[in-house]
């Protein structure tokens, strides 16, 4: 078993900028943010002020924090171990995240996931993952 907690400063700081910022202050009051096309109507991850699909305009909604596991590595050695998994969320974009508060033995493909705000090493906020529903994390 290899138990991957969430322990706050273990992510390196997100690098801070204009089109992140509005991200960073709805996340300190955990809510998390998308960014959503107002022309074709798709949602993207990262936010973008132009959308990376058909370069209309984009505008922030409030995501579900809910998504499923696209894929997920176990990086058992690393110290405390840790977890780079792609993650599609329920409004459509797949993210570069962590998966936390878990058995990472126990994490599989389409494997049901909700948002967790861990803490970087300057205290802002960084989107993980932990699974959803009863499990050896509820
Ligand atoms: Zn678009």
């Amino acid at each position: 078993m290899t138990r991957i907690t969430l322990r706050d400063g273990d992510w390196p700081d997100p690098p801070a900028s204009p089109e992140s910022a509005a991200f960073v202050e709805a996340a300190r009051e955990g809510r998390f943010l998308l960014r959503r096309c107002t022309a074709c109507g798709k949602a993207h991850w990262y936010p973008r002020a132009l959308c990376p699909f058909c370069l209309g305009e984009t505008a922030w909604e409030e995501a579900s924090g809910e998504g499923t596991i696209y894929s997920v590595t176990v990086l058992a050695r690393e110290e405390p171990p840790r977890t780079v998994a792609y993650v599609t969320l329920a409004e459509g974009p797949t993210m570069l995240t962590s998966v936390v508060e878990c058995d990472a033995a126990t994490l599989a493909i389409g494997q049901p996931v909700r948002l967790v705000f861990a803490r970087s090493r300057n205290g802002t906020p960084v989107p993980c993952f932990r699974p959803a529903g009863p499990g050896p994390a509820a």
